[in-house]
């Protein structure tokens, strides 16, 4: 049975939490505990429960994902049997979201519970389906999309009342629709949370309505959605085809626009693009204000990611910022997966994020897929510049080229494939594990002593590398 401090009364929130620091830290790398665990913090300790707030929903998943078995440890041995952690997350003040973790459940409990804290009996009714996390605050402004959340500002300061009705957002993939639309319900909804705010797609839109068609409950569903004084559809292009849906849907925009409620659209063209949609429904969208946002210029990329990153706690150089805003261009969620994906790396093999794995994460993104290298890719580029057949290699051949080329394959094998030393001596004829630690050895001896022959391989690895894409 394992002491825990909770049988110590005099125990504070902070105490409690340094302890699973302390025991945390121990079985962890260094920079997975700066990057994932330092940043969190204690609130509360009621008994063997012990509160604590992490930055986002993202902090949860991935500690989750990754470090669920230690955490179980942690808070048993720290908060004893009935251990329970429980996850905050904190926006502007306002409770958002609770996850919680029991010692002693079996497996992943992390996201067990997330249980939204309603501190508002009015709005408690209706969910609105509003992410928090998408607000004004934290969207920043940029050439392309500075008219769009002027208008979307405007509209949240003035419900219905401005011409903005619908309010018709369009854009690329990726370009922040979304978080525009939804901060617009997000700061209604936190001067006013009387006010009825609904945001939903329009695809979760037509599978209501098909249910309710199922159900007999169209009228219902027509009028919940006629109440609102806010209603604010993405991806409003999924209605093309539906005509019964848009039909329905007529109905409701000329309720809610007729009595000065506010619509708000997104989708991925401008209204008269969208063929295949009702003619009637189109000239309705043109009756308020349609905006684009265009994708993000150099600049508002790299403000994006420096505030992003410093989110994540994380300062990255000038260098690194222009790197990744020079070569990740056509949308924020790329850049956004970039970072998160540079995180995941760096704490995965407990490297700092210095400019190797950044222009690795880099071209993963860019190519949309994992860098794969092989090693018989490697043998080939190998054996060219040495002018050697490649069988020759897998050979039990010692003439001095071919014992070079084979040497420097297994040695580019072992640098830039997560091959493991009995695979790559496998591809060179069976040789055993021990023969690729002596090629890699030396190679790497010779490299530190012969300048000349350090470029020639640098050459050849980058020929590897650049041939990946
Ligand atoms: P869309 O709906 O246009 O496909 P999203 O709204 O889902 O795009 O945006 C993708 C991601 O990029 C989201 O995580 C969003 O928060 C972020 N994002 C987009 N634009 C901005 C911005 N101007 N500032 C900060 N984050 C942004
Ligand atoms: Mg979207």
């Amino acid at each position: 049975m394992v002491n825990s401090v909770t049988n110590d009364i005099s125990v504070t929130p902070k105490g409690a939490w340094k302890e699973c620091l302390k025991f945390i830290k121990a079985k962890v790398p260094f920079l997975t505990y700066n990057t994932w665990f330092l940043p969190i913090k204690p609130l509360e300790l009621n008994g063997a429960e012990l509160k604590i707030q992490v930055p986002n929903n993202f902090f949860i998943e991935w500690i989750d994902e990754h470090y669920s078995s230690i955490i179980k440890k942690t808070v048993k041995t720290v908060l004893g049997e009935t251990g329970k952690l429980v996850y905050v997350i904190l926006e502007e003040k306002d409770v958002v979201e609770e996850a919680t973790v029991i010692a002693n459940k079996k497996d992943s409990p992390v996201q067990e519970e997330i249980l939204p804290v309603d501190n508002n009996p009015v709005t408690s009714e209706l969910n609105s389906n509003l992410n928090p996390r998408y607000t004004f605050d934290n969207f920043i402004q940029g050439e392309g999309n500075q008219l769009a959340r002027a208008a979307a500002i405007a509209v949240s300061q003035n419900l219905g009342q401005t011409s903005f009705n619908p309010l018709f957002i369009y854009g690329g993939v990726g370009l922040g629709k979304t978080h525009i639309i939804q901060a617009i319900g997000n700061s209604i909804l936190s001067k006013m949370p009387n006010k009825k705010v609904i945001y939903l797609s329009s695809d979760i839109f037509t599978v209501e309505f098909v249910e309710a068609i199922q159900n007999n409950t169209v009228n219902d569903f027509s009028n919940f959605y006629k109440s609102m004084d806010v209603l604010i559809i993405d991806d409003i292009q999924f209605l093309i085809g539906k005509e019964k849906t848009q039909d329905l849907f007529f109905h409701i925009f000329n309720t809610l626009h007729q009595s000065g409620k506010q619509i708000v659209l997104s989708s991925d063209k401008p209204p008269k693009d969208l063929k295949g949609l009702n003619e009637r429904l189109i000239s309705r969208f043109q009756w308020g204000l349609t905006v684009d946002i265009q994708p993000p210029d150099f600049e508002t990329r790299i403000a994006i990611l420096k505030n992003k990153s410093e989110n994540y706690g994380l300062k990255l150089s000038n260098e690194i910022l222009e790197y990744i805003s020079h070569n990740i261009t056509s949308n924020i969620r790329e850049l956004e997966g970039c970072l998160i994906k540079l995180l995941a790396n760096a704490s995965l093999n407990n490297k700092d994020i210095d400019f190797e794995l950044v222009k690795k994460t880099v071209k993963e993104i860019a190519t949309g897929r994992e860098v794969k290298i092989s090693i018989d890719f490697i043998t080939k580029v190998v054996c060219d510049y040495y002018k050697v057949p490649e069988n020759k290699v897998r050979e039990k051949n010692r003439k001095k080229e071919v014992v070079t080329a084979r040497q420097v394959a297994m040695f580019l094998s072992k640098k830039l494939t997560q091959s493991s030393l009995k695979t790559i001596g496998l591809h060179f004829g069976g040789r055993d594990h021990s023969t690729v630690i002596h090629a890699y050895n030396s190679i790497g001896k010779e490299i530190t002593t012969d300048a000349r022959f350090k470029e020639t391989v640098d050459s050849i690895r980058s020929k590897i590398e650049l041939s990946i894409d």
